[in-house]
């Protein structure tokens, strides 16, 4: 036997599940051409795996990098940690479609800059709007060729604004507004589209909720409908309080087409996760193909007094946005509102906030405060943890950065979570937020934390569940397994050092952008249809990308 190239004698964790074996794979041209005992055969290239795992390459279901791909078209850091194919698109989200003109562009960078945290500077300057149509965009990722798969979701709220201008902020839309969205999504889907997503929740633009939130259900239904005309692509679904599982699977009987809703994250004062989980397994038992997404990383919100933003939710924070910084100073002086504003934090169910979980990012005045916990503060202190904040702030001239882990926090009820066959990993939302957190390298977070150092399952189920299990559940076609005929997209890591390096500023973005990135620990080759883009531990600058085509 021939090979282009032999990754031999490793430990063969092919993604189905089953136990690892020791064995080669063979690889002609973008295709594994064997897996097994190679011990005879000859290759171009050989690759000693002796020590190492080989697995299948990973996939990031839930990423944006719908704008960042048009300036990194090595798709960083993704492409470090062993991830080979990237959906994008999610959360109602997209760039196209989006008409050609100044008002289009500046209310489509306005949305990511918001609601995924983007830099406007980094959006302004590394967009080229050389795309109107969806197909167009697919086009145009396709002639700039990408190191990774990509799989590209058309985004609700872009639809909305495509066909119904600054009114997609505004109301329902018309029936022929319906009309033009639906035509829309049906060309786009045809041309090569991943699926459709949509938002209920959260998310916020220029002061307003997003445009898929101002949607009727109606218009949700109809949308997911084109699913089912054009016989292709998948839903991805964040829900809201008029929007449930419930809901979801009924998206996923109009579209006859797979439904995954995120987030799916760990509220330990509600337990209202696994009351929704429950419910989808009911619906997975019943052969309706809905997929909840949870995160393998505890969810820390930036809080500074000087931007409150995130705390929007608690009243008193509230009132605090858009007034001056003197009115702000003086409101944090103020013993009375420091008590309301202390018990609206604890009492608040959405944030599930605690002192013991707030941390220190940045002080200017007491840099060595960096990393401690307030509650411990305030206990040395002898004082209240919210007085320590708030002189904090004041000494800082309201410019301290504390991080409050507000959700998945709880390593043995997330480690609960993560061991269900019927939720598939995702959320790393890489590509948006860079300013402030950098979870792309979740893959690495799975088979570290949560394999080596916990012992939560064994390596064979994480790698399915990063592999295999997305592949069957969106209908990716060969990818996903390590098996002769499947496509080369593959991972050589090591198993006893694998993780993610130390949380690094970058400014190397767009304009002089900033973001934050990790680097990749213990990933030494990883190969996208047959060809190197990380070898002995370091990227190759190599395009072997393609975009995935959803499946009929
Ligand atoms: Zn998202």
């Amino acid at each position: 036997m021939q090979f282009d190239v032999l990754l031999e004698g490793g430990t063969i964790i092919d993604g189905s599940g089953r136990p690892g074996f020791a064995g080669s794979v063979g690889i002609d041209g973008d295709t594994i051409r064997a897996v097994g005992d190679l011990a005879d055969a000859e290759a171009a290239v050989r690759i000693d795996c002796s020590s190492l795992a080989v697995s299948p390459g990973f996939i990031d279901i839930h990423t944006h990098y719908d704008a960042p791909v048009l300036w990194d078209r090595d798709l960083t850091p993704s492409s470090w940690y062993g991830v080979t194919t990237v959906l994008f698109g999610n959360c109602s989200f997209s760039i196209a479609p989006s008409r050609n003109d100044t008002e289009s562009h500046r209310i489509a960078a306005g949305i990511l800059e918001t609601a995924e945290g983007m830099s406007r500077d980094v959006l302004d300057a590394g967009i080229s709007w050389e795309f109107e149509t969806f197909d167009e965009y697919l086009d145009c990722l396709r002639q700039r060729r990408t190191a990774l798969n990509v799989g590209a979701l058309v985004g609700h709220s872009m639809l909305r604004v495509y066909s119904m201008g600054p009114a997609a902020f505004d109301r329902p839309a018309s029936d022929q507004e319906r009309e033009s969205m639906g035509g829309e999504l049906a060309r786009a889907l045809e041309a090569g589209a991943f699926g459709f997503s949509t938002a209920r929740s959260g998310h916020v633009a220029f002061g307003r909720p997003i445009p898929s939130r101002i949607a009727d259900k109606d218009e949700m239904w109809g949308l997911v409908g084109v699913l089912a005309e054009v016989g292709a692509g998948i839903t991805q679904v964040i829900g809201g309080p008029d929007l449930d599982v419930a809901d979801f699977a009924r998206m996923a009987k109009v579209s006859s087409r797979p439904v995954t809703w995120s987030p799916l994250r760990t509220r330990p004062r509600t337990q209202k996760h696994w009351a929704q989980l429950a419910a989808t397994e009911r619906y997975q038992a019943n052969g309706v193909r809905l997929w909840p997404q949870v995160g393998c990383e505890p969810v820390g919100v930036e809080l500074s007094f000087a931007e409150p933003l995130m705390f929007e939710a608690i009243p008193g924070f509230a009132k605090l946005n858009g007034v001056s910084v003197d009115v702000r100073r003086a409101a944090l002086g103020d013993a009375r509102w420091r008590r309301t504003i202390e018990r609206e934090l604890l009492e608040n169910e959405l944030m599930d906030c605690a002192f013991e979980r707030i941390v220190i990012q940045t002080s200017t005045s007491t840099p060595e405060l960096r990393g401690r916990v307030i509650s411990e503060l305030a206990e040395e202190q002898r004082t209240n943890p919210f007085d320590v904040m708030a002189e904090l702030a004041l000494a800082d001239d309201l410019q301290t950065r504390f991080t409050a882990y507000i959700l998945d926090y709880d390593d043995d009820e997330v480690g609960r979570l993560l061991e269900r066959s019927s939720v598939l990993v995702g959320l790393s939302d890489a590509g948006a937020h860079q300013g402030q957190l950098c979870d792309a390298g979740f893959a690495c977070r799975l088979l570290s934390h949560w394999v080596r150092d916990r012992h939560q399952f064994p390596i064979e189920e994480a790698v399915w569940k990063l592999t295999g299990q997305p592949a069957d559940a969106f209908g990716i076609r060969d990818r996903g397994r390590l098996s002769a005929g499947a496509k080369a997209d593959v991972c050589v890591f090591n198993p006893t050092t694998v993780g993610e390096g130390e949380l690094l500023r970058s400014y190397d973005l767009p304009a002089g952008g900033e973001r934050l990135v990790r680097e990749a620990i213990g990933v030494e080759h990883v190969l996208v249809n047959g060809q190197f883009i990380r070898r002995n531990g370091a990227a190759v600058a190599a395009h072997p990308g393609t975009v995935l085509a959803p499946t009929s």
